[in-house]
């Protein structure tokens, strides 16, 4: 190890790779990753600094990034990384600890909406939005904001009263069961 990485707090690193299962330790800076990435101009931080940052103990900065939440995880990086690196993988990773620390902060917000968001996919194969955003108003106890949008979107049939499922319904609800059997696992 260095000198420079051994001044810093490697408990981030520590916790993306073992939640991510990447190796981000082996990133030796390339930018082959963020030289790829479509989505490259618009983030805040590149894939290759994020990397970085991670190897420096940067948390805030890194859960803060405008760039984890712009990734449409197409999964570019993670193809042409030369060491085998799931950066899409730490993308989501960073995802979710972001989530986890907003809550941790007391914005229920997020963790709201996501977690009504994944219930949603996970019941019906698909989002079932009047159901989401009503399991996200009873979970965040934000019950009064956008109401007056919903007649509007009933009108333009953007939203139905009854829900459409997925022919995949059940091979969805798998692949949930099993991402949680993997998490504890980790
Ligand atoms: S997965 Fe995300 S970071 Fe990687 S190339 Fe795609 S958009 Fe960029
Ligand atoms: S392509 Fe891989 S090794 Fe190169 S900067 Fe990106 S993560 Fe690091």
């Amino acid at each position: 190890m260095n000198d420079t990485l051994e001044w810093t707090d490697n408990a981030l690193l520590r916790e993306v790779e073992r939640r991510s299962g990447a190796s981000v330790s082996a990133c030796f800076q390339c930018h082959k990753c963020s030289s790829g990435c479509p989505i490259a101009p618009d983030m805040d931080l590149l894939s290759s600094q994020i990397m970085r940052l991670i190897h420096l103990g940067e948390k805030e900065t890194v859960l803060e990034s405008e760039a984890i939440w712009a990734c449409a995880s197409c999964e570019a990086c993670t193809a042409r990384c030369p060491m085998g690196i799931d950066i899409a993988a730490v993308m989501d990773t960073l995802r979710m600890m972001a989530v986890e620390r907003k809550a941790a902060l007391g914005d229920r917000r997020t963790s709201s909406f996501n977690k009504a968001f994944l219930s949603s996919v996970r019941w019906h194969g698909r989002v079932f939005e009047l159901g989401m955003m009503t399991l996200y108003k009873l979970i965040s106890r934000d019950l009064f904001s956008d109401v007056d949008k919903v007649p509007r979107m009933l009108a333009k049939h953007k939203l139905t009263f009854l829900p459409h499922f997925s022919r995949s319904t059940k091979e969805v609800r798998l692949v949930f069961n099993r991402a949680e059997e993997e998490e504890k696992k980790r």
